[in-house]
């Protein structure tokens, strides 16, 4: 690969506008290439969820973009969940230990920003409007469309970096590899967004911090908080079904549904019929693929080579991860870019395969065990035994979102951890014991055997 110091990004994404940031702070020369207008002044058409969850992996990438200053005074903490039945009560679940949350932040906020902080680098040039077509494998060269003339032209380049989404027209043309592995799941639920607005007073209408969820057992509701005073919500449903979106068509069905189901959320939804009816309901993937380059001149990072679904929270926050493990490997390759690209190829992508699939374990996690009171006793004895043990245990949720312990540990100790809690929940009595001297015994004759192992 060129050792020069320049590089092509497709995309001006979250990832992409950040890895421009971090390129540009090590001297690069980056053009940066995005299909949309500059949403600067066009304004910010996401077209996916307004807001989303930035935990820990995704701060330290802003750190080290010199961004998380910034981000911090517009990011609303969420120390936690919190649960509404169907009888209206409301239940917090914290995430973590006291002094950790999740932080609800702008999506388009957030790229605006990063795109700000990118253009502020004499050395990046940002060209809107500009749609790859594709790259040829051949010549290295990557062909775009301009969307305002129509007109094609190439370019020849040698540092390629595809972060262009789950729809990655670079991806598309290293499919034509052969060897290339692509796999592309779709979920059978689907989404839409919904909205509570501020009060009158501009006050939020539900506690400011908390992910709010209605847990219905096939699919749920989830509300995070905005700064205007406003919510986003999310509704997941199946597509199909007794419950489902193709059967909920004009105002009676859909007021039905939610009165049924979300009664309390109801009358904080002034427009909730016209919302249905006007936003769109979307699919939800999970794209695997390997390997994520093309004789380490072309990479795949973000969405593009592992787009996730968004039940962790972690899809944003892992493409991040992608350039802070980048940007650590530049460091110890000396920018060597072929040896950049074999390791993170050889070790990211189990990673990122793990988080694909944790994530779509936390979706029957969210929609349905959150509200059993089994599953309310393990989070509340995880938390005593890390408090306990803060050295020797750690949730799964914990190590996701707190940590930056590999995806992938993080993935092997889930059944590790079923088989501790079978076993602490099959106490006698755990109820009303579940911080006593038999739950540390269940957990000291676990580690010993972990230990042994
Ligand atoms: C409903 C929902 C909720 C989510 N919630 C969370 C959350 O809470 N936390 C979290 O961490 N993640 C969340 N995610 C995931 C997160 O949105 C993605 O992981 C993240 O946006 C990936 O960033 P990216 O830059 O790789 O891709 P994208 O954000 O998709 O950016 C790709 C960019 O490339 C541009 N582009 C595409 N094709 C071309 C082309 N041919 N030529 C030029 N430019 C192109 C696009 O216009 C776009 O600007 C959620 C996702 C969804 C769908």
């Amino acid at each position: 690969m060129s050792q020069k110091k320049k590089a092509t990004i497709v995309g001006a994404g979250l990832v992409g506008a950040l890895w421009s940031v971090i390129l540009a702070k090590r001297g690069y020369e980056v053009d940066v290439y995005e299909m949309r207008p500059d949403f600067r002044e066009a304004g910010y058409i996401g077209g996916r969820s307004i807001n989303l969850a930035l935990s820990e992996r995704g701060w330290k990438a802003a750190e080290i973009a010199g961004i998380r200053e910034e981000i911090e005074k517009v990011a609303i903490p969420m120390p936690g969940r919190m649960i509404h039945n169907l009888d209206g009560e409301t239940v917090f679940q914290p995430y973590g230990e006291k002094g950790q949350a999740i932080y609800s932040v702008s999506r388009g906020g957030l790229n605006i920003a990063l795109v700000n902080i990118a253009d502020s680098f004499e050395q990046v040039r940002f060209h809107f409007g500009q749609k790859c077509q594709g790259l040829d494998l051949s010549t290295n060269v990557l062909s775009f469309e301009d969307m305002q003339t129509k007109t094609s032209y190439s370019i020849e380049e040698g540092l390629v970096f595809g972060t262009d989404g789950a729809f990655s027209a670079v991806r598309n043309s290293l499919q034509r590899v052969p060897g290339f592995n692509y796999c592309q799941q779709y979920l059978e639920h689907g989404y839409k967004e919904l909205s509570i607005p501020a009060r009158p007073d501009g006050s939020h209408a539900m506690h400011t911090n908390a992910l709010h969820i209605w847990p219905r057992g096939q699919f749920m509701l989830i509300a995070l908080p905005n700064l205007d005073g406003s919510f986003t919500c999310t509704l997941f449903l199946p597509f199909k079904g007794e419950e489902s979106f193709e059967n909920l068509n004009g105002k009676d069905q859909i007021l039905r549904f939610f009165n049924k189901y979300f009664p309390d959320a109801v009358p904080l939804m002034p427009t909730l019929v016209e919302d249905f009816e006007e936003n769109p309901t979307s699919y939800l993937a999970t794209i695997r693929c390997s390997p994520w380059h093309y004789r380490k001149r072309t990479l795949l990072i973000g969405d593009a080579c592992h787009a996730i679904v968004p039940f962790y929270g972690q899809g944003m926050n892992a493409g991040f991860e992608d350039c802070t493990i980048l940007d650590s490997l530049m460091d110890k390759y000396d920018e060597d870019w072929d040896a950049i690209i074999e390791e993170f190829n050889a070790n990211r992508i189990e990673d990122a395969n793990a988080i694909a699939d944790l994530a779509l374990m936390n979706f029957i996690e969210m929609r349905d065990k959150v509200a059993d009171p089994k599953f309310l006793l393990w989070k509340k004895i995880e938390q005593h035994l890390h408090q306990k043990f803060p050295d020797e245990f750690q949730s799964v949720y914990s190590m996701v979102s707190f940590s930056h312990i590999p995806y992938s540990k993080a993935l092997a100790e889930v059944e590790v951890h079923k088989s501790l809690f079978e076993k602490i929940l099959s106490i006698p009595n755990i109820e009303n014991q579940w911080d006593g001297p038999e739950v540390e015994r269940a957990f000291r004759e676990w580690k010993q055997e972990r230990d042994r192992e």
